[in-house]
């Protein structure tokens, strides 16, 4: 699905200017597409969703909650970001506390870039032997891949420009914004 832009809805974060990508209300339809897909394709099976925080932490909210059935919850911290580029290494911050043999395991991500977090979290998980892996995000920068991962799920894709909102931050702020934004160039 390609994103519709509103240029008159402009903000600004510390020292950046940001305009509208996605609005709350597309943001908000696509989660509940993906939903019903997750809903019909684990109908029985008890999955267990694990959000990749800190970002990933507001779309596996939403996404939970349209997922008609039982499932469980767990969170991974891994960081790799500082300020609008990523630094280059990943670390694990926290690890998942469940047992994760036999489990149906839904990788919820809030944006693929190079692919690099994914791609060594991936890696990390098949090691504990869940029955099956399936990866969700939200957005996607398919200009930026360099690393091989598989999102069978994807919101939208984006261009490669730093974005904002739904969970997404500069230097802290903006995860509470209910649309997505994205950086504008140029402007003094
Ligand atoms: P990757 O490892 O795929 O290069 O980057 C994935 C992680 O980098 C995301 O989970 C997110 O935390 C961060 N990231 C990538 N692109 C953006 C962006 O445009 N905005 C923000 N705020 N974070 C991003």
């Amino acid at each position: 699905m390609q994103p519709d832009n509103n240029p008159n809805d402009n903000i600004q974060i510390h020292d950046l200017h940001f305009t509208s990508l996605l609005s709350e209300a597309e943001v908000q339809k696509r989660v509940q597409e993906l939903g019903a897909v997750l809903t019909e394709r684990y109908a029985g099976q008890n999955p267990l969703f694990i959000s990749i925080l800190s970002g990933a932490f507001v779309f596996a909210s939403d996404l939970m909650r349209a997922f008609k059935g039982n499932c469980e919850v767990g969170f991974v911290k891994l960081a790799s970001y500082a300020g609008t580029r990523s630094s280059g290494s990943i670390q694990t911050v926290m690890g998942i506390e469940k047992n994760l043999r036999g489990r149906h395991v839904i990788v919820v991500e809030d944006i693929v870039d190079t692919g690099r977090t994914l791609h060594f979290f991936l890696n990390q998980l098949q090691i504990q032997e869940p029955a099956s892996i399936c990866t969700v995000s939200i957005l996607r920068k398919p200009e930026a891949a360099a690393f091989p991962v598989q999102i069978d799920y994807v919101g939208f894709d984006i261009e490669d420009k730093f974005v904002v909102g739904y969970g997404l931050d500069y230097e802290g702020l903006g995860r509470n914004l209910p649309g997505i934004y994205q950086l504008q160039e140029n402007i003094a």
